[in-house]
Parts: C-alpha cells; structure tokens; sequence
C-alpha cells in the first residue's frame, strides 16, 4: 500500500512480516518447490509470529482486526513481493474462517477457529469439481441426511492447501428427509473415514503450493460440522467470494510491481551495443508505459483496500479488482521477462518464476470471463 494510507502501527506490522518471511520462508522455498509442498512448521511459526486470521475476532484466538482490511493486505503484497507462492496463506486467513465467522455457531467457531489462529491446523475451501469449476451450481458431492448426521460422497479438484488441510469448508448438495435442500456448506477434517486426498497435482507454476484432488466415501458428516443454513451455501459463497477476488487483485499487482522493480536493475547493468539496454528508447518506453499502468493499479487498488476495511467493497469492484489487476500483471511481466533476453527465460531467475506464478491469477477465483459477466449484469445487462 501507498505510505500514506498506513500508520505507524502497519509500518511496523508490515518490518515484522518481511523480516520473518526473510528468515522463515525464503531460505526455504527452494526445497518446497522440490517437494511441491511447504513444511507444516511453516504454518506454527506464522502462528506464533501473529500473521494468521488478522479478521477473526479475539475471543476465538485471531488478531481481531475486523474492521482494518490493510493487514491482509500486506500479507498478501509482502509474500508476492518476496515472490513465495509456497504458503496458501491467503487461502488459509481469507478462504476459510470467514465462513466460520460469519456463518458458525458458537461451538463451531471456539472448535475451529483457535486452531486455524495458532496455526495447529490448516485451512482450506473446496467448492470446484472435475465436472464443474465456474458453475457453482453444477456442485455434485452430496450428503444426504441419515439419521442424525449426513453421509457426504463426491470429489473435489484444484484444492489449494489440499494435501495439508485439516478444515475443508466444503460446498456440497444436501438432502434431508429426501429433498434436496440445494447448496450448503459443510466443515470436513481431516481424520474422518473416507475423506482422502488424490493427488498433489503438478502446475505450471507456483511448485511449492500443494493443490490437490480430495475424495469424500461415505464420510459421516455430523450435524454439528454443518455451517449456517441447509440450502443457503451459493448465498454465503456469494458473501465470500468478493474477498477473495480483492485479494487476486493485490497479489497480482504487487508480483507485476516486484518483477517491474527487478526489470528497471536489470535493464541498467545489463548492456548490448556498448550501452545499458535501458538507455534503449524502446526499452524507456516500455518502461514508462508499466509503469503508468501500475500506478494506476496502486491508486484503484488502494482504495478498494479502504473500501474493503468499511465494508463497502461491492461485488462487482471485487471482480473489477481481480480481472484488471490480473490481466495489467500478466502484460507487465510478460513485458519485464521480455527486457530480460534469454535470461527471462530461465527458471533461476525470479522474472520466469513470477511469469509462470501469475497466469493462475486470471483463472481462480472464478475466471476473468465470469468477472466480466459480473460486471455487465451489474449494469443491468
Ligand atoms: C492452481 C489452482 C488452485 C485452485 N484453488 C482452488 C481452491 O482452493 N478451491 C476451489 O474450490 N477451487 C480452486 N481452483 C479452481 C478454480 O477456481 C477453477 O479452475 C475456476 O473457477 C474455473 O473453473 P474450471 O477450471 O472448471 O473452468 P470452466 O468452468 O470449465 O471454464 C472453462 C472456460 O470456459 C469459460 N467459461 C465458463 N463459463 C463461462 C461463461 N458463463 N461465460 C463465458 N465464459 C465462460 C471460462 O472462463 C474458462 O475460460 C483452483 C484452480 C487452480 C488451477
């Protein structure tokens, strides 16, 4: 974020976060992408150090900033600056306990929420299917009510933190008294029979991000793991979603602003017909023109930050946020690995890992096609 719209109080927070992804991730990461999963130690640390469930209220062991959206905010800048796509950090503190806050009892909440705070288990949302990813509606695991709990069958896939997550809010067709009730959100963990991972599918970017397929055979879901209303799941997916779509956006452009920052280093000690291949017009220009572009993400992007603190955020300046951020980066690191030759090209250098890391940025989240189906309807279209 822009100096001017922190305190003091942020301006430490965001020295204490560098510092430990300095010390706790980066030396690191190297070895996660190897192994296509980061250590769970990761997750206790972060925990311990304050940077887990900013939002959630302190009486369930989160940081209890409810109404200050700037911490995850820099959460999310400061992992994309240091480009440390490993931890599903964001997945774990805004996917996952807001449905909890919002829509748990009271006992759901003092169950699962300490945990996800400390750090002792990790978070996950599992809403896409094999069969269905953009239509939510589509959803075709169900638990069907037997007795006094539910019996949940079904499949998941492209579930990040998948391998590692302990609580999976899950979106699953329900029937109770052999009606369908619709969508609803279930709380799946890990440990119950039947709930068991596919494969820890390999991306094309992002390698130390374990993103995975989840199976659920006959797992009995108690009464008590079912979140809010039978039938309300899409309504509180809705509620969500917009969150999620901001943070797309900040991660987005604060990776293009990293990669550009390196780009301008590079295009100065590195030279080609006896000059520095930034003293090249057209290498000014390219410059000068990423640069216009992310400035202006800076400025909307930092708004909606504030907008997002109040509560204002609408749904389709979420979807705004996410597809102009997401497309702006991919021309702005395209651009910057272009301004690096062949070098641009090579996974040791961090301009290919940020290249590869940010295609992701259009699809999830509900893809850029669907953003713009929100923006348009929202004109009435
Ligand atoms: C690395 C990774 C991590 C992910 N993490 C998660 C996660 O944690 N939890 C989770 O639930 N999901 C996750 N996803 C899933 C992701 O959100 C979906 O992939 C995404 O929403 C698109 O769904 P789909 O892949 O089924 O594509 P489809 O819905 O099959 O879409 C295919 C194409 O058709 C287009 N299309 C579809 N409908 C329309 C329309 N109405 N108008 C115009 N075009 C349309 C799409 O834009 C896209 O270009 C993840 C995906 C990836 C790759």
């Amino acid at each position: 974020m822009q100096a001017h719209y922190l305190t003091e109080e942020h301006v430490m927070f965001r020295d204490a976060l560098r510092k430990f992804i300095e010390r706790e991730v980066t030396p690191y990461h190297e070895q996660w992408e190897e192994d296509g999963i980061i250590d769970r130690a990761f997750w206790e640390k972060a925990g311990a150090n304050g940077f887990l469930c900013m939002d959630v209220p302190e009486e369930y062991g989160g940081m209890g900033v409810t109404d200050d959206y700037r911490f995850n905010a820099m959460i999310s800048e400061e992992f994309s600056y240091a480009c440390a796509s490993g931890p599903g950090i964001g997945v774990h503190n805004e996917l996952c306990p807001p449905y909890i806050v919002a829509f748990g009892t009271e006992e759901q909440k003092h169950r699962w929420l300490p945990k996800l705070a400390t750090g002792e288990a990790i978070g996950a949302l599992a809403m896409t299917e094999p069969n269905t990813g953009s239509d939510l509606r589509g959803i075709q695991s169900k638990a069907v009510q037997n007795g006094d709990h539910y019996v949940l069958n079904g499949q998941k896939t492209f579930i990040s933190n998948g391998i590692s997550a302990d609580i999976v809010v899950t979106a699953v067709q329900t029937v109770t008294n052999g009606k369908p009730d619709g969508l609803s959100l279930v709380v799946v963990e890990s440990g119950m029979e039947g709930f068991e991972r596919g494969r820890n599918l390999e991306k094309i970017g992002r390698h130390a991000q374990d993103t995975a397929e989840l199976y659920f055979k006959d797992v009995k879901i108690p009464q008590e793991n079912i979140l809010g209303e039978l039938g309300k799941g899409m309504h509180y997916l809705m509620h969500n979603l917009a969150q999620e779509r901001l943070l797309v956006g900040i991660a987005a452009l604060s990776g293009a602003e990293e990669a550009f920052r390196q780009t301008v280093e590079y295009c100065k000690s590195r030279t080609a017909f006896g000059r520095a291949i930034g003293k090249f017009q057209n290498s000014r220009f390219k410059l000068a023109e990423m640069k216009t572009e992310l400035t202006v993400g800076r400025v909307f992007i930092d708004e909606f930050i504030m907008k997002q603190s109040r509560k204002e955020l609408t749904p389709e300046e979420a979807a705004m946020a996410k597809m102009w951020c997401s497309e702006m980066s991919g021309r702005v690191i395209d651009q910057c690995l272009q301004l690096h030759g062949g070098y641009g090209y090579m996974l040791e250098y961090p301009i290919a890992k940020y290249y590869l890391d940010a295609r992701i940025d259009r699809i999830w989240a509900g893809t850029n096609e669907i953003m713009r189906e929100i923006i348009g309807r929202s004109l009435g279209l």
